[in-house]
């Protein structure tokens, strides 16, 4: 017992506490467990989200880490978001970051409310 691999899974390995995470490290724990020698997986995009009202998210590259010699940025104030303003809760501000070379949506940094939806929709 003593040289067995031991595979932590989920919340308990204190990476990233979110349930697409736990089901991964799950899924990679069990694909490893069965095998003789330990396979490396990518992982998802950085996801971050603080369950504040509104909601604060972070996906993919986070403005601190730009070349923004090579950026994009669209911005859109939730002012005049019409859903939040149906919902009374029409404040805050997303923010995605685009690469000029390539066209690719690199991340996406965003206070609003129920934000925590749309990080995970974006890292799909
Ligand atoms: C309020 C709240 C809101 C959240 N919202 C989201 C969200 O919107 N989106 C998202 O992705 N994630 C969310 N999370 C995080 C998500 O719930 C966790 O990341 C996920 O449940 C982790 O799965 P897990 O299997 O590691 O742990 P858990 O789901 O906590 O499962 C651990 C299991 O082990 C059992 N257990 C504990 N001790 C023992 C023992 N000694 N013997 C036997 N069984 C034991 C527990 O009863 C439990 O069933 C939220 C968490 C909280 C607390």
């Amino acid at each position: 017992m003593g040289k067995l691999p031991v595979f932590i899974a989920g919340d308990v390995n204190g990476r990233i506490p979110l349930l697409a995470e736990a089901a991964d490290d799950g899924h990679i724990a069990g694909y490893n467990s069965i095998r003789n020698k330990n396979h490396c997986f990518c992982r998802r995009t950085f996801i971050g989200i603080v369950f504040t009202h509104p909601n604060i998210a972070a996906v993919g590259t986070k403005y601190a880490d730009l070349n923004l010699d090579d950026i994009v940025i669209g911005a859109m104030d939730y002012k005049g978001q019409s859903r939040a303003i149906t919902a009374l809760q029409n404040h805050g501000l997303l923010r995605v970051y685009a690469e000029k070379s390539t066209g690719k949506l690199i991340g996406a940094e965003m206070a609003i409310p129920d934000g925590e939806h749309l990080a995970q929709e974006c890292r799909e």
